[in-house]
């Protein structure tokens, strides 16, 4: 199994990464949340799916937060006085985020990106292919691609967005970086 973050599930490395990148993709994980909640069209059980997936990748971001968040307090003399500005900062690019991911369909992405997927529609609202990441040899297609803008490989367990998708096209580790580079490629017109 490849070491990176990219590799759901699996450990999630916070060393080095700048605790403004960690509140930005918590605030975009939990407006992705309320989104699908709030969404009608979304059935209660694949809200539920994506609330524990969302919650999966949260839980760690969160927790590492309050570790440095009390580490820092503890330096600062007792003081556990918000020592850094809301996530409410990150918010242009949370709403790009938003904006993308409503806009450039996953499949469209995934489809054009990977092409040794061989993504094809199976369904109304769902594509069928072989795995995106790098290291799941997948000889039968595994990976199912939804119209919600989620994914799934039912051979080595791996979920996630279209963020996770260019994460492993561009090998971003960052979600900031991932946001641009989705911009990048929506505003080349590169889809299909
Ligand atoms: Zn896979």
């Amino acid at each position: 199994m490849r070491d990176s973050t990219n590799s759901l599930p699996g450990p999630i490395k916070f060393c080095g990464v700048p605790t403004e990148e960690l509140q930005l993709e918590l605030s975009w994980l939990r407006q992705t949340a309320r989104d699908i909640v709030e969404d009608p069209a979304v059935a209660v059980s694949t809200k539920q799916q994506s609330l524990d997936y969302i919650n999966y990748r949260a839980a760690p971001i969160a927790a590492e937060l309050a570790r440095r968040k009390e580490q820092l307090g503890r330096f600062a003399g007792g003081s556990l006085a918000d020592p850094w500005p809301d996530a409410g900062v990150h918010k242009a690019l949370v709403n790009t985020a938003r904006r993308l991911k409503q806009e450039v369909p996953l499949s469209s992405y995934i489809a054009t990106t990977f092409p040794y997927s061989g993504l094809r529609q199976t369904g109304r609202a769902t594509w069928t292919g072989r795995c995106i990441f790098p290291d799941h040899d997948d000889t039968t297609p595994s990976l199912v691609v939804y119209d919600d803008n989620r994914f799934t490989c039912f051979g080595c367990d791996r979920h996630g967005d279209i963020f996770q998708a260019i994460a492993v096209a561009e090998g971003l580790e960052r979600f900031a970086d991932q946001v641009r580079a989705l911009a990048r490629w929506a505003g080349n017109g590169d889809q299909p």
